[in-house]
């Protein structure tokens, strides 16, 4: 096969790629030479702004299959028995920006969009079932203290204590970040979690709390603090790297999705709030139900394309699914799909990762860079043209929950054991073994000895003595021991 000739963005063959339309050989170069202008105003368009979190990523696109049937629970297409569902993954570091290193200790992204016969579902988990914050309202300060300091734009410790300290609801979280799955061993070795809670609703119309965890197959492995800062070094991209040439290899990774459901009337008297996003459902209460497994068999023929443009957003629920109180997602049920239209345009749903696989028949028209005709007959609704028609009998169920009392701004209402240290304790105590929880203290001792100040150190000591008294006693006789 002959090598196809190049051409500019109209298809227009180009006589160079290496000479300049010059005046004499030794120029000026001329304004007419539309290719040089063309090649120097795309370069300079290239980038779209990064995401504020999660900037640095890598994905790729899978199946999901499911093996259980869970029909009794839920409606929604992709769950129910025998399905196969095309689907989209991007995995992610949070605070770190587009070229930092895969290896640094973060929660790690966990995003995950299936393209089902009922339009788009995502679900935008992390590698942690729980969350720092529990109330949207705290988030930018949350990310703006892990992030870089306005004056000499550098990461401080200080900045990250100051804040974790001063909202104990972290300390759950921050056990879990300062541990072993603080830095995971590859992308494949990391569990995925829903983390929010998020309800259910069958074909009769019953309603259920439900959170998703998705299990490795691949198991669960880590990186060490010193393995981790060597490879930020040594191999910065190593996590995008493995995932992609794993999958090159025919290796492909799967990971088990279980969920665990909470009958409806359950929320009311459990024993922990079940919405509160610092806080899981211990198993013994609300034991695993298998449900399916997801492989990622494809790479991205471009990752710009399908990686960078992708756009997950909780707020693509189909029917069968419904969001719950948890405030954290009703926040982001907003936010996600703001932040896209900011970063890649009002009409990213139509870019190639983002498009669902069913016909779309939506009323939203023009605006910058539309390339899909609206074929809706006429431009709004009703309409006497035969345009599309909102069918209340078939997709009515109302995703909902009863509600009433004056508007407040109050904390979540307290449930019999909740506090912000007990689960973190139990973490601490009873999933560690002694070698991890020696790896909890070295991390954080780590941590609160590069920039942390007196005032916000005495606090750390405190709130590690709070989640658990032999710990934070170590890490005090660390950090004071030199
Ligand atoms: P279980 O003994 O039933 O579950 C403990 C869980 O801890 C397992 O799911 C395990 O995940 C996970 N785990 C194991 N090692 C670590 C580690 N180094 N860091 C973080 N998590 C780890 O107990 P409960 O359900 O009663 O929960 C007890 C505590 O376990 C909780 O307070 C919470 O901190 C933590 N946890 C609970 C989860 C839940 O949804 N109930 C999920 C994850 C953690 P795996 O099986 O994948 O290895």
């Amino acid at each position: 096969m002959s090598t196809p000739y190049t051409t500019n963005n109209a298809g227009i063959p180009v006589e160079s790629d290496a000479h300049s339309l010059t005046v004499g050989s030794d120029g000026p170069i001329l304004l007419q030479d539309h290719y040089l202008i063309e090649k120097m105003a795309q370069f300079n368009r290239e980038r779209v702004p990064e995401r504020v979190v999660h900037a640095k990523g890598a994905g790729a696109y899978g199946v999901f299959e499911v093996t259980n049937d869970v029909s009794q629970f839920t409606k929604a297409d992709l769950f129910q028995p025998g399905k196969r569902t095309r689907m989209l993954a991007r995995f992610s570091t949070v605070a770190g920006e587009m070229g930092s290193p895969d290896t640094w200790r973060d929660p790690r992204g966990f995003a995950l969009k299936f393209y089902t016969e009922l339009g788009n579902f995502d679900l935008v988990g992390n590698n942690t079932p729980i969350f720092f914050v529990r109330d949207p309202i705290k988030f930018q300060d949350f990310i703006r203290s892990q992030k870089r300091r306005p004056d000499n734009g550098l990461r401080d410790n200080d900045m990250q204590w100051d804040f974790w300290t001063l909202s104990p609801e972290s300390a759950h979280m921050v056990t879990w970040l300062m541990g072993d799955r603080g830095i995971p061993k590859t992308y494949r070795h990391m569990n995925g979690y829903g983390s929010h809670t998020y309800m259910w609703i069958n074909g009769a119309g019953e309603k259920f709390w439900v959170k998703y965890h998705f299990k490795t197959d691949q198991g669960i492995d880590f990186l060490t603090q010193e393995e981790a800062d060597h490879l930020a070094g040594a191999d910065t991209d190593c996590h995008r790297r493995d995932l992609f040439t794993s999958i090159k290899r025919g290796e492909h990774p799967s990971w088990s999705l279980k969920v665990q459901v909470m009958p409806f009337d359950d929320a009311a008297d459990y024993r922990f709030n079940p919405f509160d996003l610092t806080k899981v459902w211990p198993h013994g209460d609300y034991p695993l139900i298998d449900v399916g497994r997801m492989t990622l068999n494809e790479n991205p023929e471009d990752y710009f394309v399908h990686i960078e443009q992708a756009a997950f957003e909780p707020s693509n629920m189909i029917p069968g699914i419904g969001p719950s109180p948890d405030k954290m997602l009703l926040g982001r049920l907003f936010s996600y799909a703001d932040t896209h239209r900011y970063r890649i345009g009002p009409n990213y749903t139509q870019l190639p990762p983002n498009r669902p696989h069913v016909p779309v028949h939506s009323y939203a028209k023009d605006g910058p860079m539309r390339f899909e005709p609206a074929r809706t007959g006429a431009p709004y609704a009703p309409n006497s043209y035969g345009g599309p028609e909102a069918d209340l009998t078939r997709f009515g169920e109302p995703a909902g929950w009863e509600t009433a009392g004056a508007m407040v701004r109050e904390p979540y209402k307290l449930h019999r054991e909740d506090d912000d240290w007990g689960q973190a304790g139990t973490q601490v105590r009873q999933v560690l073994d002694d070698a991890a929880r020696a790896r909890l203290v070295s991390n954080v001792s780590g941590h609160l000895k590069n920039g942390v100040s007196a005032p916000i150190l005495e606090r750390a000591l405190q709130y590690w003595r709070n989640i658990d008294k032999e710990v934070g006693d170590s890490i005090a006789a660390n950090v004071n021991g030199g």
